[in-house]
């Protein structure tokens, strides 16, 4: 489904994606784990079109992405991504954060888009809270929103980049559930995440990144138990 082929990335001097060359298939679930700076979110912001790259093509469903206008926007509605920060829209109510997209972007009816709000924010377990703004909401609930709101565009793959580290503890366990839900349904997933437990649970796969580069990849059972390369044997003993 996503397909990334020589990718290369470079900021000024700093090569920060090195000849990635990986094809997440549709219904997989993939977590990117690895050091801060090795370059997770700048991998899933490229996916996004929110970076450019130098070198290599991504594809997503067959399709090239495309680099501006419409076709960009239209890119952005098929791969949903939620942030460390949830990134809401601060003076727009929870109904209205999820209906916005649904009405500009792909252009559903007000009702129809609000129908499907309401059954997405029940199916994240804030759906009592419709009326409500941001603000008012707690972390948890309001990542939850976050993933309602991009559910919402009918993504075809969802990006997570680290969607539970801005959260207290007793949070992450609720977010994680939706993901973990999600996974269950069969959506494909990309997921940067320290969480263990809920790569262990829910990925197929798992990619360690180190200074850049996919050092590492294996299904999470021997990743964790048995890291082959020194890089992730070192990153795992200081994160388990
Ligand atoms: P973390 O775990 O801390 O989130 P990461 O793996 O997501 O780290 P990236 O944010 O992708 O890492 O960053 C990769 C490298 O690129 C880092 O060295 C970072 O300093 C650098 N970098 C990221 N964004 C920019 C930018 N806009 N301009 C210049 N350098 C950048
Ligand atoms: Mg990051």
């Amino acid at each position: 489904l996503v397909v990334l082929e020589g990718v290369n990335k470079w900021f000024g001097d700093l090569h920060v994606l090195k000849d990635i060359n990986q094809t997440i298939h549709r219904g997989e679930v993939v977590v990117v784990i690895g050091p801060s700076g090795s370059g997770k979110s700048t991998l899933c912001r490229a996916i996004n079109r929110l970076e450019t790259i130098q070198e290599g093509t991504i594809t997503l469903d067959g399709q090239p992405l495309p680099d501006e206008g419409k076709q960009l926007a239209a890119l952005r509605a098929e791969v949903g991504m939620v942030f460390q920060s949830f990134n809401l829209f601060a003076h727009k109510t929870i109904l209205e954060n999820v209906t916005l997209g649904p009405i500009k972007v792909r252009g559903k009816a007000k009702a129809e888009a609000e129908a499907r709000a309401k059954e997405l924010l029940d199916r994240v377990g804030v759906g009592h809270q419709a009326a409500k703004y941001p603000a008012q909401l707690s972390g948890g609930q309001q990542q939850r929103v976050a993933i309602a709101r991009a559910l919402a565009m009918d993504p075809k793959v969802m990006l997570f980049d680290e969607p539970t580290s801005a959260l207290d503890p007793e949070m992450i366990k609720e977010v994680l559930d939706v993901m973990v839900d999600l996974a269950k349904q069969g959506m494909t997933m990309i997921v940067v995440t320290h969480e263990m437990g809920f790569a262990r649970t829910a990925a197929d796969r798992v990619l360690f990144m180190a200074d850049g580069a996919v050092v590492e990849e294996n299904t999470p059972e021997e990743f964790f138990t048995n890291p082959q390369s020194d890089r992730a044997q070192d990153f795992l003993s200081k994160i388990l």
